[in-house]
């Protein structure tokens, strides 16, 4: 699903040059669970942003379900963003004016799918994430958790390929972690691909395979042994 080459980048800032990835090789497979580890700092939302086309790296190759991705213009890296990606981020990003229903209607009302449709397609994945209830809460009635499964959902709703997530427990206490880690492992055993940026241990044991950056290089990438879930954390 993911390949990718000895990819490097560097950020520049005036006269200072700052390399953060220095040749990152890897690939994932169509249904994996995967986390990159790393501490702060070490490149993790980097790649990720890479991966998910939010920016460009300097050198090496980037394949995604078998297309090439390099030297896009604007506006087809945005055709393949809405087709191949779901973003979750740390701070949720929803908006603040809509209800939870319309939140994850977004991405369908991008795709120019009529508003009957949107809204039954939006609830069903809001059943899904166990939120038909808070429908036409705003944002700010919700729990943290709440927020970050009504962003799950609407990563959804455009049937992505791939779903990136950027410490998507990052902002949510322990207990509200794992039950957000047991949503995504649930959506991963009806087959997603799903890769988590995080730099919590205990989070990434919650995924099938932890790859480990360091100093701008993958150090390690590992199976996990035994996948930890929500009924023994
Ligand atoms: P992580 O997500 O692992 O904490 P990042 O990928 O965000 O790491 O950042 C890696 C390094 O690159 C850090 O030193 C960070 O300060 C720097 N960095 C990240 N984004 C930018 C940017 N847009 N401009 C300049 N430096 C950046
Ligand atoms: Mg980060």
């Amino acid at each position: 699903m993911i390949t990718i080459k000895d990819l490097h980048k560097s950020y520049t800032m005036g006269t200072n040059s700052l390399h953060v990835l220095k040749g990152i090789n890897f690939s994932v497979q169509e249904g994996e669970l995967v986390s990159i580890m790393g501490s702060s700092g070490s490149g993790k939302s980097t790649l990720l942003n890479i991966l998910g086309m939010l920016d460009e790296a300097d050198e090496g190759s980037y394949t995604l379900d078998g297309v090439p991705i390099k030297n896009l213009n604007e506006k087809i890296a945005a055709q393949y963003r809405n087709k191949f990606l779901g973003f979750i981020f740390q701070s949720f990003n929803l908006i603040n004016y809509k209800s939870a229903l319309d939140n994850v209607g977004m991405p369908l009302y991008y795709q120019g799918m009529k508003r009957k449709e949107r809204t039954e397609k939006a609830m069903a994945y809001l059943e899904k994430v166990g939120l038909a209830n808070w429908a036409h809460h705003m944002p700010n009635e919700l729990s943290g958790g709440q927020k970050q499964r009504v962003a799950i959902a609407r990563a959804l709703a455009s049937d992505p390929k791939v779903l990136l997530a950027d410490e998507p427990t990052g902002a949510l206490d322990t207990k509200t972690s794992y039950e957000v880690m047991d949503l995504i492992q649930g959506i991963n055993d009806e087959g997603k691909t799903i890769l988590i940026v995080t730099h919590e241990d205990d989070i990434a044991h919650m995924t099938k395979r932890i790859v480990n950056l360091k100093d701008g290089l993958i150090i390690d990438d590992t199976a996990v042994d035994q996948v930890r879930a929500l009924s023994h954390v």
